[in-house]
C-alpha cells in the first residue's frame, strides 16, 4: 500500500521566523499516517532538517543543478542538499521551467542527478491555461513525462506532480474529473514504461490552488496519491487540515 504525501512548497517565501511554523505542523502530526514533506527556500534547509528531526516531516529542496559540483555560480546540487538533511527536491516546476527556461532534457538530468545523490525526485508537469483551451493537455503531458523522467525511476525515488499552471497560485482548480483524467492518463503511461508494478508504484500528486476547503474532494479522486501545495503550506493553520483530509 503506497503512503500518501502532502508536500508543501514554500517558493520563495520565509526568513527564519517561518520556521516557527514547521514546528506548528511537526507538533501537531506527530504520528502521521500520510507522508509530509516541506520545502523550504535554500536558506533554511539545515535548520529546518534539525527541527523535523525525530518528527514525520521530511525537508526537501526545491529545485537542484544537474550536476554535481562545479562552476556554476548561485546554484545548488542534490549532495548539497542532502548535506542539509534534505530528503527529496522538486524538479521541473512551471515557475522553474518558464522563469529559468528549464526543459524538460534538463529536468530529466536534474532528476536523475538527485535520484543518483539519493533524493526522491518531485517531477512536476503540467499545462498551461491555452493548451488546455487548444484541447492539447494530454499531448503536452505526453511529452513532458517522456523527456522528463528519467530511466532510473522507480516508485521509491520518484513522484510525479501533475500541476496544471492555470490553477498554480489563481484559486482555480480543474473539476475531478479534469484531474481523474490526467492522473489515469500518467498512471497508464507510467506503466507502460516502467512496467506493472513499478509504475503502479510511483505516487502521483496533484498541485494547484490545493486549500484546506477543496482537498477532501480532490483527494477522493481516483489516482491520486497526495498533493504538492504552495501557498496553503506556508501556514500550519491551513496545511495541517491539507494533512488530515490525506490521512
Ligand atoms: C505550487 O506552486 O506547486 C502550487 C501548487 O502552488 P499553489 O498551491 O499556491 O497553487
Amino acid at each position: 500500500m503506497k503512503r500518501k504525501l502532502a508536500a508543501g512548497n514554500w517558493k520563495m517565501n520565509g526568513t527564519r521566523a517561518a520556521l516557527a511554523e514547521l514546528e506548528k505542523i511537526a507538533a501537531a502530526h506527530p504520528e502521521a499516517a500520510v507522508d509530509i514533506l516541506i520545502c523550504p527556500p535554500y536558506q533554511l534547509l539545515a535548520q529546518a532538517a534539525d527541527i523535523a528531526a525525530g518528527s514525520p516531516v521530511a525537508i526537501g529542496g526545491q529545485d537542484c543543478h544537474n550536476e554535481a559540483s562545479g562552476a556554476h555560480t548561485g546554484d545548488i546540487s542534490a549532495a548539497m542538499l542532502v548535506d542539509t538533511g534534505a530528503t527529496a527536491v522538486i524538479v521541473g516546476h512551471s515557475e522553474r521551467r518558464e522563469d529559468h527556461n528549464e526543459t524538460s532534457a534538463l529536468v530529466r538530468e536534474k532528476a536523475r542527478s538527485a535520484i543518483e545523490a539519493g533524493l526522491t525526485a518531485i517531477i512536476c508537469l503540467g499545462e498551461s491555461e491555452a493548451q488546455r483551451d487548444a484541447a492539447n493537455t494530454l499531448d503536452i503531458i505526453a511529452g513532458q513525462l517522456a523527456t522528463s523522467v528519467p530511466d532510473i525511476t522507480t516508485g521509491a525515488n520518484t513522484v510525479i506532480a501533475y500541476e496544471p499552471v492555470w490553477a498554480i497560485g489563481t484559486g482555480k482548480t480543474p473539476t475531478t474529473e479534469q484531474i481523474d483524467e490526467v492522473h489515469d492518463f500518467i498512471r497508464a503511461r507510467l506503466v507502460r514504461r516502467f512496467g506493472e508494478t513499478e509504475g503502479a508504484a510511483i505516487r502521483l500528486l496533484y498541485g494547484g490552488s490545493v486549500k484546506p476547503g477543496n482537498a477532501a474532494e480532490i483527494f477522493a479522486t481516483d489516482n491520486v496519491d497526495g498533493a504538492l501545495v504552495g501557498g496553503a503550506s506556508l501556514k500550519a493553520e491551513d496545511f495541517s487540515p491539507i494533512i488530515k483530509a490525506l490521512e
